[in-house]
């Protein structure tokens, strides 16, 4: 049998018939753990590569790696009707740059999916996490000097962690790998690279299982997912903007407040007052824009002024 963790079993879907068995197996799945690879995948300029598919309650499951540059819109339609379907679940691990990407490049809209990182977030208090651990998980990336004075802007900052950490958080026994991502539009794709996909689909259905047997995933809506992918739908982050790029989970993504809003200088997110500093609610941007050089909700505050922050685009 194979290794299902370090080495999954994977189809390259690379020709017609196989793409048409693929639809056929994958449509009888009620969750499918989806990833998708690309050059700067859901940036300004990137490029979608590869389509990562695999049933998330089978562990044992093949994982379909279909290969974008080979087909066209048309052919790859069965494939995108999956991935918009209001049926099937989507399971994925920070689906931002996936939904930028389809969205932008292929004009399909991502549906029903459930975010695993959001679900990890939420499963910090179910594991008795408060305050203080919030907090400190927000260190290094800022400084601790910094959570002391302010500490009351960031009670809402919550920090991100990778599939890699989150797998190891979680105890599943699954590892994340590294590849060179300007290499993903070569063709034939690296050997190294199809076994990398695959890895990212199986972790995913690996920490999926896990969070059903804790009884995580009922803690995260799929209107907070959707919210959470779709955030980019506006345009797509350029591979320099520290302020959609940052390592915290952006605001009013869960939690999420009705109300009056007011455009972030940072993220340029229209977001409520409850993310905001008193000033930066409170004044008038142009006015002051002569003596500070931005007004910006909690995230992007410390995304502009902190220098080092990690960078998520690729974890
Ligand atoms: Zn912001």
């Amino acid at each position: 049998m194979a290794d299902t963790v370090n080495h999954p079993n994977y189809t390259l879907c690379d020709n017609e018939r196989l793409l048409c068995s693929t639809v056929d197996k994958l449509s009888n799945a009620s969750h499918l753990a989806v990833d998708l690879e690309g050059a700067n995948l859901g940036l300004a300029g990137g490029s979608l590569s590869l389509i990562s598919i695999k049933d998330a309650s089978e562990s044992t499951s093949q994982a379909y790696l279909i290969d974008a540059l080979a087909f066209n819109a048309e052919q790859l339609r069965p494939i995108y009707d999956l991935l918009e379907s209001d049926v099937v679940t989507k399971v994925m691990y920070d689906g931002r740059m996936d939904y930028s990407a389809l969205y932008h490049e292929k004009q399909v809209s991502l549906k029903k999916v459930i975010d695993l990182q959001l679900v990890d977030i939420k499963s910090r208090a179910i594991r008795g996490e408060g305050a203080d651990r919030q907090l400190e998980r927000l260190n290094p990336s800022i400084r601790r000097k910094e959570l002391e004075l302010n500490q009351r802007l960031y009670t809402r900052v919550q920090k991100l962690v990778g599939l890699g950490d989150c797998l190891k958080e979680h105890d599943v026994p699954g590892s994340k790998g590294g590849v060179d991502h300007n290499e993903w539009m070569k063709r034939p794709i690296p050997a190294s690279h199809l076994q990398y996909a695959a890895s990212d689909v199986a972790n995913i259905s690996l920490l999926y299982q896990k969070f059903l047997e804790n009884e995580y995933l009922g803690k995260v809506s799929t209107e907070e997912s959707q919210r959470y992918i779709s955030m980019w739908r506006d345009k797509t982050p350029s591979p320099s903007d520290r302020y959609r790029l940052h390592a915290f989970l952006p605001l009013n993504i869960i939690e999420y407040d009705y109300g009056l809003t007011k455009t972030c200088e940072g993220c340029a997110r229209g977001l409520p007052r409850s993310c905001f500093s008193a000033t930066a609610w409170n004044v008038n941007f142009q006015e002051l824009r002569k003596t500070l050089s931005r007004l910006s909700c909690h995230s992007c505050t410390n995304a502009g002024f902190q220098v080092g922050l990690p960078r998520l685009s690729r974890i």
